[in-house]
């Protein structure tokens, strides 16, 4: 990048100024992350200080059979498939009872686009499953989900809503997005709920009073500039609404071969590679500097790695999610050897070992324990280093 150039947006973000689209497209031109790491982490240092947040939470999904085949999706299986699979409610909920001595304050759930479950399913299941654990909280369906729900039940989302927050619906997810641009979307996504659809039923979650996350999935067909478009309709959003509480740039995964079937279902597979570590970390520090007006930038480390995870606090990340329990269980990894759940001790050794304060929150972003700062650089250094993989 041009010396000037680079002067010129440094100038800015240190100024506070918002920064243009040009802009977001040369910041991921430059091949300098240290330099964008600054930034980022000056934008997060001003926004969040030295804090990082998590919660404790875990994933349930109650069925895999979706109506839609997304290019790059492995979770989805069609109706007969071997291991397709749909909960009964008495199921979800036992499931759901079986993680509850693990503190859980949260359950977020997503589901494919099931061709035949009834609209009604869906606010039963709710209700169960806050009767059944009253003090955690619903984060529930993306936005795709609830236009399904529209499709399935004649009703307006608006209707849809109403009836899933009075049985305990506490926030959206921010799933469906992906890259909102049709250029990409169309060769990606196979439903129909796009930035119109996908940006209306935010709108209306928000005047709901509801705070919700946006997600952004990366590292595939796409380009930079893609991700740059992606990150200002929400920001435009933003500043009409004020709803979103968070951001999450999701890493594009390859998918392994299906041990029943032998099959690899992501479709895309062939013709893309996984992001980079270095792509991933530019994404963060552009997102943190592009997205101004949304208060926190979050690392899903399930799908990053925890190294990466880590790495993405001076990167702009201050939240960090995945399933984290308060025992050590047995895990599957994945073949990078990231485990699908954590350990709350592990994590905040993570926390303080990148020098920040772990903070846990709640879904609404509210804090439910500030724990110590870090200890000293200098301090730490007699003590035996961990080795995170
Ligand atoms: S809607 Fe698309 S991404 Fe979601 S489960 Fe179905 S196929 Fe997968």
């Amino acid at each position: 990048m041009d010396a000037g150039l680079k002067r010129d947006l440094e100038a800015k973000v240190y100024a506070g100024e918002r920064l243009s689209r040009e802009d977001g497209i040369a910041l991921y031109e430059s091949d300098d992350l240290t330099w964008l790491g600054r930034l980022a982490h000056h934008k997060r240092t001003e926004m969040n200080g030295d804090r990082v947040m998590f919660n404790v939470n875990r994933h349930l999904n109650l069925t895999n059979v979706c109506s839609a085949s997304c290019a790059y999706c492995s979770f989805q299986r069609k109706p007969g498939e071997k291991d397709a699979y749909t909960m009964r409610i008495d199921e979800a909920v036992a499931k759901a009872k079986e993680m509850e001595d693990e503190q859980l304050t949260e359950l977020h759930i997503v589901n494919g686009l099931h061709p035949s479950l009834p609209w009604r399913y869906y606010p039963k299941v709710l209700r169960e499953l806050k009767a059944a654990l009253p003090n955690v909280k619903l984060k529930c369906f993306t936005a795709t989900e609830v236009q399904w729900f529209e499709k399935i039940s004649g009703l307006p989302a608006s209707e849809i809503l109403d009836e899933l927050m009075d049985a305990g619906l506490e926030s959206l997810t921010g799933g469906g997005a992906e890259i909102f641009d049709w250029e990409v979307r169309q060769h990606i996504v196979d439903h129909n709920c796009h930035w119109e659809d996908w940006s209306r039923i935010h709108r209306l979650a928000h005047e709901k009073g509801m705070k919700t996350p946006a997600t952004m999935l990366y590292g595939h067909i796409e380009e930079p500039r893609h991700r740059v478009d992606h990150v200002m309709r929400l920001r435009e959003l933003q500043d009409e609404t004020g709803g979103f509480a968070v951001f999450i740039p999701l890493r594009y995964q390859h998918d392994f071969v299906d041990s029943q079937d032998g099959k690899v279902r992501n479709r895309i597979q062939e013709r893309t590679t996984m992001a980079a570590p270095a792509e991933s970390l530019k994404t963060f520090a552009v997102s943190r500097l592009m997205f101004d007006n949304v208060p926190h930038l979050k690392n899903f480390w399930v799908m990053h790695g925890l190294s990466v995870a880590q790495l993405s606090l001076n990167f702009g990340a201050d939240d960090l999610d995945g399933s984290v329990v308060e025992y050590k269980i047995t895990h599957d990894a994945d073949s990078y050897g990231t485990p699908s759940t954590m350990h709350r001790d592990d994590l905040l050794n993570i926390i303080w070992d990148a020098g920040f304060q772990p903070v846990e929150r709640n879904t609404r972003y509210e804090v439910v324990r500030e724990y110590e700062k870090p200890i000293s650089l200098a301090e730490r250094r007699s003590e035996p280093q961990k080795v995170w993989a």
